[in-house]
């Protein structure tokens, strides 16, 4: 007997057809013996709906009251579920965020999860109940509802897993699996049978959204095997889990992209120390993360500072430096949200050069302009103009071979699975 933990995203409850679907996945699983604990996301578009609603109150909505409003589409999903399990003579409890306890700090709608403490679930799985719970949500030290930013489920379900020392954390999508890049993008894109936590952190972080980011460094730091699979059909999906050495044999193993960025242009600030600093730290304590920064040559004690930071941030990004503007000496703020960021991902890169040469020279064959770079140890990302986005996915999926048959046993890892 195992303890599973069974998350399901948007698409696989979007309807109550596919809520039955959950549900007779769930009771299989059940019935095979094992204890199970449910996450569930909103059903599909249910969020975006929400966060569209706050926008028409206000551009910049507040932001306690942003979260009690976007956590609801959970609420709705869990419901559905535990009934339909009820109907089915399977004891089942639902648990929104605060009654699990899952506690986070307060940053609304990027919240991070502090702590778990499941008395109330570990007593339903003691009773041999199915907890369904709802994902994206905690509570902060005030009782206040926070969210965990886009995709939190995942994070939720994984976290819950460390908590109670699941087994496995079974995630179910709409994709069979993780692919070398974005399946709905690149048709030629090849499924992993297994990536390591460091590469699925790295891509993640960079914009594939099979997972969120923070599942994954939770799955890292308490060690739990994640299985990310469909849930329209029984396919073997794909495994992350601790790095095997065939790993280092493939140069770049994935390529992500992310659409959410903006890019703040400050023009003509004064170049004096203190300035960066005055910038950024404005930035940081309301919690807008900035990703990618390039600072012109400066002339005549002047220059030009352009950074990048969530779209669903620019507002606020943008509020906060006109309140600064004068301090900081700039003559124009500029904004663009037709960029898009394109990364490629491998941990074989710290041992190879050239890599960063070859993806440069792949966009430049494309006639793709390339107008902002940032490297590390095991990856190189690009921002580029939205437009070519698909393109230039397509082309470095190519050029670094991952279509290919031969990468392909490079880049299939033994005993997967
Ligand atoms: P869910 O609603 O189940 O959480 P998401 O939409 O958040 O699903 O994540 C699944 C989506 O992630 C897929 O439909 C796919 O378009 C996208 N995706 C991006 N990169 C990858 C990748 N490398 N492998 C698989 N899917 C990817
Ligand atoms: N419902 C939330 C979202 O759409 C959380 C999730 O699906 O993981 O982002
Ligand atoms: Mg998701």
């Amino acid at each position: 007997m195992s303890l599973y933990v069974m998350k399901f995203g948007g698409t696989s409850v979007g309807t109550i057809e596919r809520i039955r679907a959950v549900a007779d996945r769930v009771i299989r699983t059940k019935n095979q013996g094992h204890d199970v604990v449910v996450v569930v996301s909103a059903m599909a578009g249910e969020t975006d709906r929400l966060v569209a609603l706050a926008h028409s109150i206000s551009k910049i909505p507040d932001q306690r009251e942003y979260d009690v409003l976007v956590s609801t589409g959970e609420q709705v999903s869990i419901a559905l579920l535990a009934m339909e399990l009820k109907q089915r003579g399977y004891g089942a409890t639902s648990f929104l965020g605060h009654q699990v306890t899952i506690l986070t700090d307060a940053a609304y709608s990027k919240a991070r999860i502090k702590e778990i403490h499941a008395p109330r679930l570990l007593e339903a799985l003691r009773r041999g109940e199915i907890g369904v719970l709802a994902g994206f949500q905690g509570i902060d030290d005030h009782g206040n509802i926070t969210t965990l930013g886009r995709g939190g489920s995942d994070t939720t379900a994984v976290a819950v897993a460390a908590a109670i020392r699941a087994d496995v954390c079974e995630i179910y999508t709409d994709v069979d699996g993780i692919y070398t890049t974005d399946p709905n993008v690149c048709p030629t894109a090849r499924k992993l049978s297994r990536i390591s936590y460091e590469e699925m952190l790295e891509l993640a972080s960079l914009g594939a959204k099979v997972l969120q980011p923070r599942s994954v460094e939770f799955a890292m730091k308490y060690n739990v095997p994640i299985h990310v699979r469909t849930s329209f059909s029984d396919v073997e999906g794909s495994w992350v889990t601790k790095e095997v050495p065939e790993m280092e044999a493939v140069l770049v193993s994935g390529i992500a992209y992310d659409r959410n960025e903006a890019k703040v242009s400050l023009i003509g600030v004064s170049d004096t120390p203190g300035i960066a600093a005055k910038i950024f730290s404005t930035l940081a304590d309301a919690n807008i993360c900035v990703d990618m920064i390039i600072q012109n040559i400066s002339a005549e004690g002047r220059t030009d500072l352009t950074f990048t930071v969530p779209k669903a941030d620019l507002a606020r990004a943008v509020n906060l430096i006109d309140g600064i503007k004068d301090i900081v000496g700039a003559r124009e703020v500029k904004t663009s949200t037709d960029i898009a960021k394109i990364s490629i991902v491998g941990v074989g890169m710290r041992s190879h050069s050239g890599v960063a040469a070859r993806m440069f020279e792949t966009l430049a064959n494309a006639k793709i302009n390339i107008e902002m770079i940032s490297t590390s140890e095991i990856k190189v990302s690009c921002i580029i103009n939205a437009r070519y986005l698909e393109l230039a996915v397509r082309e470095l999926h190519e050029s670094f071979g991952l279509d290919r048959e031969q990468v392909a046993e490079e880049n299939s890892f033994a005993g997967a699975g």
